[in-house]
């Protein structure tokens, strides 16, 4: 059977691997295995959200709220937008998508980071667009003009801070980058994890609304997969001018969004307390790391989110850790099919990452 052409240049994404496979795979006990391979919140959701979700369950036999009043709400509250100004996706990579579908097509052009999210990439050749990639590794505004100057993309996408490196750009430095960017170029900047980088460093603060009222071919891209720590209720959303929701939402399918997953969104922004402790226990325990790294000579990239990235020596060998580590019941990510020899480890609990450096010592 024939399929779309554009099919034939994608490589299927590999999610962190999931719990219950390994489960399977290697007859390890669920409670013995620990996944810090996807950036989850290791301490869950708030106990609010629970109890919100919990009160919303009689409700699964109706399609849920298509407005999504209640969530657009509390966006709008939070990041001082108008609704107008909102979109909501299963997940963000859902606003990726929209995008990338709205505005690339076979003979655009697509501006990515060297190592970046690997979705931009995939979700653009959905379109057969053509992706151009930096050199650096670190995101280098100057390289970014130069090609977005040569190359003319219609959409460039930004990764604040990004994943899986952990790096973050400078907001004024993002601010005067856009400014040079014509009105007719998409710039996304995904904020996937701007929760921790903004806790960690003022400056590396990217406020959406100043964002959309200086440019009006900005989208801002957020998660309640990380620092709100509901990854399996699937919800983003995109913030933005008017005119590219509007577009947006040509491509939006109806109801995509569960009557639980808006609940636990919604509940999930008023108990900021709960966010910013976990937020704060995360850079406690990522010292610990970093003396880890220090202490074995490791590289260790300073990190603005909730993973770090151990480059590891030439001696190491990223894919056999993370495989051995793996049979162990220890999920990380390697960071191979990147180009780097390196492995990318969500900060865990206390007892997690004690239990990962045990490991690794006996790895190395
Ligand atoms: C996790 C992540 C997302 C999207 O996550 P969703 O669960 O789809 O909301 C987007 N961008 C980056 C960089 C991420 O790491």
């Amino acid at each position: 059977m024939k399929f779309n052409k554009h099919l034939e240049e994608i490589k299927t994404y590999e999610a962190g691997k999931p719990i219950e496979l390994v489960v399977r795979e290697f007859g390890i006990d669920p409670k013995d295995i620990v996944k810090l391979a996807s950036n989850e919140n290791p301490y869950g959701c708030s106990q609010k959200v629970k109890d919100a979700v919990s009160a919303v369950i009689s409700k699964m036999a109706l399609y849920p709220d298509d407005s999504m009043i209640k969530l657009k709400d509390a966006l709008s509250s939070r990041y001082e937008v108008a609704k107008e100004n909102i979109i909501i996706g299963s997940g963000s990579d859902q606003i990726i998508e929209f995008a990338i579908h709205a505005k690339a097509d076979k003979s655009s052009k697509v501006l990515v980071n060297s190592v970046t999210f690997a979705m931009y990439e995939i979700y653009a050749k959905h379109v057969g667009a053509q992706i151009i990639k930096t050199s650096s590794r670190h995101h280098d505004l100057e390289e970014f003009y130069k090609l977005y100057v040569e190359e003319k993309p219609s959409i460039i996408f930004l990764c604040t801070p990004n994943n899986p490196t952990g790096d973050a750009l400078d907001a004024k430095e993002l601010f005067d980058f856009i400014a040079k960017i014509d009105s007719e170029t998409l710039v996304v900047v995904d904020g996937a994890y701007m929760e921790y980088g903004a806790y960690k460093d003022e400056t590396k603060k990217v406020n959406p609304e100043e964002l959309i009222a200086k440019f009006e071919n900005v989208l801002y891209l957020g998660t309640f997969s990380k620092a709100y720590g509901l990854g399996g209720m699937r919800v983003g959303y995109g913030i933005a001018d008017s005119k590219i929701i509007n577009e947006l939402y040509k491509l939006r399918p109806p109801f995509n969004i569960t009557t639980l997953s808006l609940e636990a969104a919604t509940v999930a922004l008023s108990d900021e307390v709960f966010v910013h402790e976990c937020i704060a226990n995360n850079f406690l325990e990522m010292k610990r790391y970093e003396e880890f790294a220090k202490k074995q000579k490791i590289d260790i990239i300073n990190s603005y989110t909730n993973f770090v990235t151990l480059c590891l020596n030439d001696s190491q060998n990223s894919t056999n850790i993370a495989d051995e580590l793996l049979k162990k019941g220890m999920i990380v990510r390697n960071l191979s099919g990147y180009g780097m020899n390196a492995i990318r480890v969500t900060v865990g609990t206390p007892e997690q990452n004690s239990r990962l450096f045990k490991l690794l010592l006996e790895l190395l």
